[in-house]
Parts: C-alpha cells; sequence; structure tokens
C-alpha cells in the first residue's frame, strides 16, 4: 500500500557511490527525501578516469548537473583503437561536430572524484538529502509499510523502502537474488593517474586511444581539463582469486606487454606505482526487486568496463526509478518492479557485450584480430544508438 499522506518516510539509500549518490539526486528531484548511508568514513571515488557517453550527459541534464560535469571533464576529438603490436590504426570515430548533432550529446571523461564531487555537491545542497557516512548497512527488515535498515553500528533507520546501492558484492543482493560472490572474469587490471606534462606529446593529446593486443590492452586519455593523463592497463591472468584497489606489481605488467609496440610499452615505464582491480560481473537476471527493496547499479548489474557504461547505467537507472515512483504516486513496490522490468533488458545487453568486447574486440589473437581490425574498419557511429541514444 503507498503510503498516506503524514507517514512518508525518506527512502533509504545503501551505498553512496555513483549509483546511491544519482538515486538521491534523482528522488529529490521529485520531491522524495532520502538518507543515505555510505560504509566509508567519506564519500570517496578511486582516483582514476571514466568514459561519459552522450546517454549519460541526458542523465546529468536531468539531474540538474550538466555544468558542473562540463567544467571538468575533457571532451576528446575521437576515440581509436589501435593493434597493440603492428600499430596499425584499426578504428576511428570522430567526436566533433556530427557526432554532437547525431547524438545530441557529447562524449567525454572525466576524473571519478570529479564526477562524485559534482554528485556530492547537489545531493548536499538539497534539504531533501540526508548524508551518513561510517553507516555499514548489514541487514533489513521488510515490515511491508517500512522498511527497518540495519546498520553495524546497531542502529536501525527506518525508511519506507530500502534502494541497495552497495555496488558489486552488495549485502542487499544477497537477501534478495543470494546469487553468491560475483564471476571472476581472469582478467586485471591496473590503474594509474599522472600529471599530464610528464607523458610523450602523443598521450597528451584530447584523444581516447586503445592499444589493443593478444589478451592485453592499453587505454589512455587526458583528465581534468587536460590536467592529467589516466593509463588503464588490463591483462589476462587466474592467478589473482581478489584484489581491489590494491598495488599491482609493475614487473608482472612489463612481462605481459612484452610483445607491445615501443609507445605502449613507454607509457607503461612512465608509472611506478599502479592500483589492481581484479575484473569481475555478474549473469544479467530480470528480477531485482522484492517488497519495497530493490537495487541499482552494480548491485543490480554488474558488468565489466569494455563498453565504458557501468556508471552509466546506474545513473540512468536513478533516473528511471524516480520517474516511476512518481508515475505510480509514491508505491514504490509498484514502481520497483516498473523499474526493473525497463532496465533489464538494456542493462543486462550492456553485461553481455562487454564480455564480447573484452574477448573478440580488444583481447584476439590470429585470425581473430583479423576479423576484429576487418569488422572495426566497416563500423559505423550508428551501430552504437541502441545505447548512445538513450533513455
Ligand atoms: C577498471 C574499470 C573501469 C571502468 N570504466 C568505466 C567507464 O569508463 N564508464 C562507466 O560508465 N563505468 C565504468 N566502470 C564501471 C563503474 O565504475 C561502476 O559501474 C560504477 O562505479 C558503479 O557504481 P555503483 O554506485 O553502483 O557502485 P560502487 O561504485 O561500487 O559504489 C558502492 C558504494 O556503496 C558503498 N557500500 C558498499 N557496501 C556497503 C554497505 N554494506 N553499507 C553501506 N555502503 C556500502 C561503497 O563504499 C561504495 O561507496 C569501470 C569499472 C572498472 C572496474
Amino acid at each position: 500500500m503507498p503510503p498516506t499522506p503524514g507517514e512518508r518516510r525518506p527512502v533509504v539509500v545503501s551505498g553512496g557511490g555513483i549509483g546511491g549518490l544519482s538515486t538521491a539526486l534523482a528522488l529529490s528531484r521529485i520531491g522524495q527525501e532520502t538518507v543515505v548511508l555510505e560504509s566509508m568514513p567519506e564519500f570517496k571515488e578511486v582516483g582514476a578516469g571514466i568514459q561519459l557517453g552522450p546517454n549519460v550527459f541526458k542523465m546529468f541534464d536531468r539531474l540538474g548537473i550538466l555544468a558542473a560535469i562540463e567544467s571538468v571533464a575533457v571532451f576528446p576529438d575521437s576515440l581509436e583503437i589501435r593493434d597493440a603490436v603492428s600499430g596499425e590504426a584499426v578504428m576511428q570515430i570522430p567526436l566533433g561536430e556530427k557526432f554532437l548533432v547525431r547524438y545530441r550529446h557529447p562524449y567525454a571523461v572525466i576524473y571519478r572524484p570529479d564526477l562524485l564531487d559534482a554528485l556530492l555537491r547537489a545531493c548536499k545542497s538539497s534539504p531533501l538529502i540526508d548524508l551518513r557516512t561510517g553507516k555499514k548497512v548489514i541487514d533489513f527488515e521488510d515490515r511491508g509499510s517500512l522498511v527497518d535498515v540495519k546498520t553495524a553500528d546497531g542502529a536501525v533507520v527506518q525508511g519506507s523502502a530500502l534502494v541497495g546501492a552497495d555496488g558489486l558484492w552488495s549485502r542487499i543482493r544477497q537477501r534478495i537474488v543470494g546469487d553468491g560472490e560475483p564471476r571472476r572474469a581472469g582478467h586485471i587490471a591496473y590503474r594509474a593517474v599522472l600529471p599530464i606534462e610528464k607523458a610523450p606529446a602523443r598521450a597528451r593529446e584530447h584523444r581516447v586511444t586503445l592499444w589493443a593486443g593478444p589478451k592485453i590492452h592499453l587505454v589512455h586519455y587526458p583528465l581534468r581539463r587536460g590536467e592529467l593523463l589516466n593509463l588503464v592497463a588490463v591483462f589476462h591472468s587466474d592467478r589473482y582469486e581478489e584484489g581491489w584497489d590494491v598495488f599491482g606489481e609493475p614487473a608482472e605488467l612489463h612481462e605481459k606487454f612484452k610483445a607491445a609496440r615501443p609507445e605502449v610499452r613507454e607509457l607503461l615505464g612512465l608509472i611506478e606505482t599502479w592500483r589492481m582491480w581484479v575484473l569481475c560481473d555478474r549473469e544479467p537476471i530480470k528480477v531485482w526487486s522484492r517488497g519495497l527493496v530493490t537495487l541499482l547499479g552494480d548491485a543490480a548489474h554488474p558488468t565489466l568496463q569494455y563498453m565504458a557504461q557501468g556508471a552509466a547505467m546506474a545513473i540512468e537507472d536513478a533516473v528511471v526509478l524516480a520517474q516511476k515512483l512518481q508515475a505510480m504516486d509514491g508505491d514504490f513496490a509498484r514502481a520497483a518492479v516498473a523499474y526493473q522490468e525497463e532496465r533489464y533488458l538494456r542493462t543486462a545487453r550492456v553485461q553481455l557485450t562487454s564480455r564480447f568486447v573484452g574477448d573478440y574486440v580488444y583481447h584476439p589473437r590470429g585470425a581473430a584480430a583479423e576479423v576484429r581490425n576487418d569488422m572495426l574498419r566497416r563500423l559505423s557511429p550508428e551501430s552504437m544508438a541502441w545505447l548512445y541514444d538513450g533513455i
């Protein structure tokens, strides 16, 4: 039953990452109060870059943070894929005027802390959003008309509903879906950011470059108005079971990339300290809401990063959830089902396409790499319309 006026409680959001803060912001714009419970002592993102397709710019516009994003993002001239061994340019998508006219929004890259900061500042300026840190959600009880959300410090926060935006290792998901640990892809990412003046001239250009090789790839692009250079090196390895934001071993990276072009190895050589991620996703599902509880972002549909769309999907989720809640006059249980029904095909497609792109576009060798080169040469920007046209 929807709450009657006077007994409306805030929606509790577990997790204050990109998905959680976007949810609070989207709900505030329909007049819905939220309490965001973040387990860490502060709202913080890893010091790395993120790519933003035109579909997510449409959401920034809805959330009222377009200008804040535009002031710190870099708008690259093109997306380029090069063969990491031969150096051949196998794909180039210009991101200039034609792209902008076609998709009505730009393609950009941004430093993650800058994106989180834009969301956080907008949340702080809303009287409808209560932000709490050091609040680890450990369990919940859906009591039919309200939800008791339990935190590790023994407190109980009562809400009209609960949104689990608690990421890949979501606790809320284990109660709703119960599908255990995420799937390890067998791919490892090393990430680093350095001042742009330390990079060779060609890497300073405003372009997203991806060097694709057998079971390896390197992506680099400038960040923060062009002041920083972002590097992400990925290779296949089953050596690691766990590892998230821990230090990587440069020697292992250099060994994996030993067949790559000197330009690639030169960039890797600029970094002494890498952060390492064991990359994971999950099988797509179509049901992630139960009663007054739903999931959002990586908690609902974690994806490998190869389409550069995980955060974009979380932000789209937030906007759709708010739309449904408004359309259903605050009846969260019905809105959560409608939200999940609208989102599962699109997010599942991103999850599955990301796996395909990782294996057959970024990491193939031999004939498979030649097929890739041939396919990419014929690729038109229109082939991304399903994604970049947005919701
Ligand atoms: C190498 C790499 C590159 C990527 N590149 C891109 C890209 O270019 N473009 C893109 O769109 N996406 C990209 N992604 C994906 C993107 O980072 C994620 O999809 C996005 O961060 C998901 O946001 P989220 O808020 O759902 O989850 P998270 O970012 O994981 O946030 C979850 C939050 O919940 C908190 N939390 C966890 N458990 C609890 C709890 N029990 N109680 C309270 N709080 C809790 C965490 O501390 C965290 O703040 C990339 C990912 C990786 C690994």
